[in-house]
Parts: structure tokens; C-alpha cells; sequence
């Protein structure tokens, strides 16, 4: 078979739908075509990619609360930095 009508078959294969002898016919020629190989692991990293794209989507308000927490640790470390000048304001005197 060659790789056109693989192609044709391996959208099938990908959504579980190729039937019995089309599985062992992809399967038989991915072992031999390094192309194909790159095809189906192309469309499959595109699959993929969709399916992962609503938690990429999600993951975007991570830089915000990422930034809350720099806030928070220049306001504490702010916060000890005049406890530390008024200690020594006291001590001097
Ligand atoms: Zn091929």
C-alpha cells in the first residue's frame, strides 16, 4: 500500500474507527515509512494540542498570581526592613 492511502487511513486509525485490517495495514507500513511515522506523530502532537489548549488557557492566570506572590514578599520583606531600622533607631538611643 502506499503512503497516500495509509494517510487516508490513519485519521481513521487516530479516532479508533479503521477497522481490523486497516489497523494491521497502518500498523505494517508505519513500521517500514519513517514518513508516515512523522505524519501520524504530527497529527497526533495536534491532538494533543487541542485537547491541552483550555488548561494552556487557564495556566495564563498563573503569571498574575505569580506576581501577587513578589508583591506580598516585597511588602513582608519591606515590612521586617522598618522593624529592623526602628530597632535600631531604639538601640542607638
Ligand atoms: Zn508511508
Amino acid at each position: 500500500m502506499d503512503c497516500e492511502s495509509i494517510r487516508k487511513i490513519i485519521a481513521a486509525y487516530i479516532n479508533h474507527t479503521a477497522l481490523d485490517n486497516e489497523i494491521q495495514q497502518v500498523e505494517e507500513h508505519l513500521c517500514i515509512c519513517q514518513d508516515c511515522r512523522e505524519y501520524l506523530s504530527h497529527f497526533i502532537d495536534k491532538k494533543e494540542e487541542e485537547k491541552l489548549l483550555p488548561s494552556l488557557k487557564s495556566q495564563k492566570s498563573i503569571p498574575k498570581s505569580g506576581w501577587d506572590i513578589v508583591t506580598y514578599v516585597i511588602i513582608y520583606l519591606g515590612i521586617i526592613l522598618t522593624l529592623v531600622i526602628v530597632f535600631l533607631f531604639i538601640f542607638k538611643k
